[in-house]
């Protein structure tokens, strides 16, 4: 399998030249140059595998340099019981009558973040070791993706994390969950500043190439091709548990932001798993719910993004969305440069909307959405908990209540559950008036030993402690 970009650079790259970079040269992100396609056959065979099994044949229809025993044991390694909590790791409950929520959030850091970045933490340790390399990973965090990136490498061999938020402003639960790792190849950097500054600092420190050659600078961010894969898996994991047999089409509700976790239930579908519908669950900044409705992509300014109740999906633009609009446009570079780097560029935003194409985005392609408010999740919540004794977290209730907008009688929907309430506590108690449960091994996290620097908001400040952390 090759890889391309979606900006019209086809220069043919394998799994691994593009596991440890972020966006191509061209400026687009990675695809594969083609779909594997499964038959009723292949999915048959796979139904009844276990969850790590069925992660290897997945990825193994992408993934041909690594051999296939050392695939099978990174899987085995990655996707244990021990980890993800049981031995389904994604398991199903049906809330109502055919409308299921899908457990990806009981990983180590309690997101679903977890189910991708677990598998990364084990390819970077396995590729770097294979080429005698090392890796810095620089990051910026406002709560689940530092913390599920550090839980993946910590203790990994070649890799160290410097991970930057702003100091003071992750809920005391996040900042206990990150700074309580001990491991010498972590490291947490508060900065004195807002998410915007510890950006900044990352964009600043990676656009000095020198340094970044030097330090052997890397990320992790949403739009790595390797990330997008694993999730890719339980796609299929929620549709064999949602269905007796092979012939039945299932709906997918998905609370998104970077367009990250439905970009791989868009690409299971193309890869034929019988999706029916994927819906799009946005919160109030509803980039994703404008475009899916008009055709409008439409970037948000800062002042334009909203701080909501449920943060990990506040984004003012959706940086995985291209991935779509290139399979949207017939895998178009050139048209699709046009769209990104003219028409975004200069207007900060592009129109479909009378574009042929834009049709097929519902039709062809099984998309539609919805956007909900923090009325809304307050709603869900109690309603929830109330009706059928289960208590969901905010991004979930967001995708709960959009999914009851596209139900299809005979059609299982299967709503992803992205992440466990502890992490909101502040949202449950609002509306429920108590705490949410803790897993155990959280309890009492707020008064372990924490270890993490402060810094000034400054790139240089960074880069003198990323050098004096480096032999
Ligand atoms: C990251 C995240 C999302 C959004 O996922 P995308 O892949 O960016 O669309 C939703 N919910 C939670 C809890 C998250 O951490």
């Amino acid at each position: 399998m090759r890889y391309l970009s979606t900006r019209g650079d086809a220069t043919p790259r394998k799994f691994c030249d593009i596991l440890l970079e972020g966006l191509a040269p061209d400026g687009g992100l990675y695809l594969p140059e083609r779909y594997p396609q499964v038959d009723a056959a292949t999915l048959a065979k796979w139904r009844n595998l276990p969850y790590h099994e069925l992660a290897f044949e997945v990825l193994s229809l992408y993934i041909d340099d690594i051999p296939p025993a050392d695939l099978k044991a990174l899987c085995a390694k990655t996707y244990t019981a021990e980890v993800f909590g049981t031995e389904e790791i994604v398991p199903l409950r049906e809330l109502e009558d055919g409308v299921y929520l899908e457990a990806l959030s009981n990983g180590p850091t309690l997101a679903f973040k977890d189910m991708a970045m677990q598998l990364l933490g084990n390819l970077f340790e396995y590729e770097l070791a294979r080429r005698g390399e090392e890796l810095n990973i620089l990051g910026a965090t406002s709560g689940d993706t530092g913390s599920a990136a550090e839980y993946a490498m910590r203790g990994k061999h070649g890799v160290r994390v410097f991970m930057t938020s702003p100091e003071g402003r992750m809920s005391p639960f996040q900042q206990a969950q990150m700074f309580s790792l001990q491991d010498a190849n972590i490291h947490n950097i508060a900065v004195a500043g807002v998410f915007d500054d510890c950006q900044d600092i990352v964009k600043a420190v990676s656009n000095d190439l020198d340094f970044k050659r030097k330090y052997k600078i890397g990320t992790v961010n949403s739009i790595n091709w390797a990330r997008l894969l694993a999730q890719v898996v339980y796609y299929f994991a929620g549709y064999f548990q949602a269905t007796a047999n092979n012939g039945k089409p299932v709906s997918f509700t998905v609370p998104s932001g970077n367009f990250g976790n439905v970009c791989a239930g868009h690409v299971a579908r193309m890869m034929g798993l019988p999706i029916h519908t994927l819906v799009v669950a946005t919160n109030e900044n509803d980039v994703l719910d404008e475009f899916f409705r008009t055709g409008v992509y439409r970037v948000r300014s800062a002042a334009d993004t909203h701080e909501t109740s449920s943060p990990s999906m506040d984004i003012s633009k959706a940086s995985n969305f291209e991935r779509f609009v290139f399979d949207l446009l017939g895998r178009d570079g050139a048209k699709l440069r046009g769209l990104f780097e003219g028409e975004l560029g200069k207007a900060g935003r592009f129109d479909l909307g009378k574009d042929a194409a834009f049709a097929q985005a519902a039709e062809r392609f099984g998309f539609r959405s919805s956007r909900s408010t923090h009325a809304d999740r307050l709603d869900t919540i109690r309603d929830t908990d109330k009706r059928f004794a289960t208590l969901i977290d905010t991004h979930t209730a967001d995708g709960l209540k959009a999914a009851r907008e596209f139900l299809t009688p005979g059609v299982p929907m299967v709503v992803l559950e992205t992440a466990l309430p502890i992490k909101f506590a502040e949202t449950i108690v609002e509306a429920l008036g108590h705490e949410p449960d803790r897993p155990k091994r959280f309890v009492g996290i707020e008064d372990l030993p924490k270890r993490v620097t402060s810094l000034p908001a400054d790139a240089g400040a960074v880069k003198a402690y990323i050098a004096a952390h480096c032999d």
